[in-house]
C-alpha cells in the first residue's frame, strides 16, 4: 500500500526515517514526509480499531502513576511541577473559565484548574484512564466520540497536552476543536518537536516519535496547515524544557549501554542550551486563538 498524507492526501512522499516501536511491539514502521504539504507521517498506520493493542502496557506513564524505578519517579515529579507552568500557559491573559482537556489521561492538569476555580470537562479515549480521572475530579470524563456530541462554543480554553500527534482524522480534530470554542477562546496545544537537538541526535530511537502511537510530526508550519481552514490562529509559542531530559533518558534506554540517567540529563542539558539559540526545544507548546 502506498503511502497517503493524512493531510492533504498527497501520495508524493519521501522517506524520513526507519524505525521501530522500541517501546512496546518491536514492529517496523516509517516516517514519510509529504511533499505537498510538509507534514510527517507514520507509516503504515494502524486503524483505529487496533491501534488500542499498542498501548497495552504498564509502561504507558501517562496513565500510569504507580511504576516503581528511577525514571517513573522522576516522572511523575516533575509532572507535578508542569502541571502549574501549564496551567499559567493555557490561562494567562484569558477571560472564561469553561476549559476542555482532549486526552486528559489521569486528570492532573484539569484537577489542578478545577482548584483554581475553572468549570473543567475532561475527555479520554482510555476507559481506564477515564475512570482514573473521573475519580479524582468527582465527575464523569467523557470519550471523544462523546466530544463530537457537544454544542457550539461550548469552552473558553481547551488544552490537548502531547495528543494531536496521536489523532487519525487531522481536518475533522481540527474542524471540531473551531467548532467547540467560543470567540475570543484560546487553543492549547504541545507537541514533540523532531526539529529539536534531542531528536537529531538521537535519530531512529528519538523516544518521542513513539511510533505507531504517533501518528504525525509536525512543526510549526505543518501545525499551521491543519487549521487553515478554521478561524484559529497561532499568538504564541513556549517550550516544555523538562521534556529534553525525559525524552532523552527514554532514547537512551532504548539504545541500551547502561547509564540512562545521566546521559539523558547531558543530552537534555545540550538541547535545551541548543534551543535558547535556534527556539528548537524538544516539546513545543502551541497557543491559538479564535
Ligand atoms: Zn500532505
Amino acid at each position: 500500500m502506498t503511502a497517503k498524507c493524512p493531510l492533504c492526501e498527497s501520495q508524493n512522499a519521501t522517506l524520513h526515517l526507519q524505525l521501530k516501536d522500541y517501546f512496546l511491539s518491536k514492529e517496523d514502521f516509517e516516517i514519510y514526509q509529504c511533499q505537498s504539504c510538509g507534514l510527517l507521517y507514520t507509516w503504515p498506520r494502524p486503524a483505529d480499531d487496533i491501534i488500542g493493542k499498542y498501548y497495552k502496557s504498564d509502561d504507558y506513564l501517562s496513565h500510569n502513576e504507580k511504576k516503581k524505578g528511577l525514571i517513573p519517579f522522576i516522572y511523575n515529579c516533575v509532572k507535578r511541577v508542569n502541571v502549574a507552568n501549564k496551567f499559567r500557559m493555557a490561562t494567562t491573559g484569558t477571560q472564561g473559565r469553561r476549559m476542555l482537556d482532549f486526552g486528559c489521561g489521569v486528570g492532573d492538569f484539569l484537577h489542578f484548574a478545577q482548584q483554581k476555580g475553572y468549570e473543567v470537562t475532561g475527555a479520554d479515549l482510555s476507559p481506564d484512564a477515564r475512570r482514573f480521572a473521573s475519580e479524582k475530579l468527582g465527575k464523569p470524563v467523557i470519550s471523544p466520540d462523546e466530544v463530537f456530541a457537544l454544542p457550539d462554543n461550548s469552552f473558553d480554553i481547551i488544552t490537548m497536552w502531547h495528543v494531536l500527534e496521536h489523532i487519525s482524522d487531522l481536518k475533522k480534530q481540527a474542524e471540531l476543536l473551531d467548532r467547540l470554542l467560543a470567540d475570543g477562546g484560546r487553543l492549547v496545544i504541545a507537541l514533540p518537536n523532531y526539529q529539536s537537538y534531542d531528536a537529531q541526535y538521537y535519530k531512529d530511537k528519538w523516544a518521542a516519535y513513539d511510533v505507531p502511537r504517533h501518528l504525525n510530526h509536525f512543526n510549526q508550519k505543518t501545525l499551521e496547515s491543519v487549521f487553515a481552514d478554521t478561524q484559529l490562529h497561532i499568538v504564541g509559542v513556549r517550550p516544555l524544557k523538562w521534556d529534553a531530559y525525559y525524552i532523552s533518558m527514554m532514547s537512551e534506554g532504548y539504545i541500551g549501554g547502561g547509564n540512562a540517567f545521566v546521559k539523558g540529563v547531558l543530552t537534555g542539558l545540550k538541547s535545551n542550551r541548543a534551543a535558547r539559540k535556534n527556539g528548537q526545544y524538544s516539546s513545543m507548546v502551541y497557543i491559538f486563538e479564535r
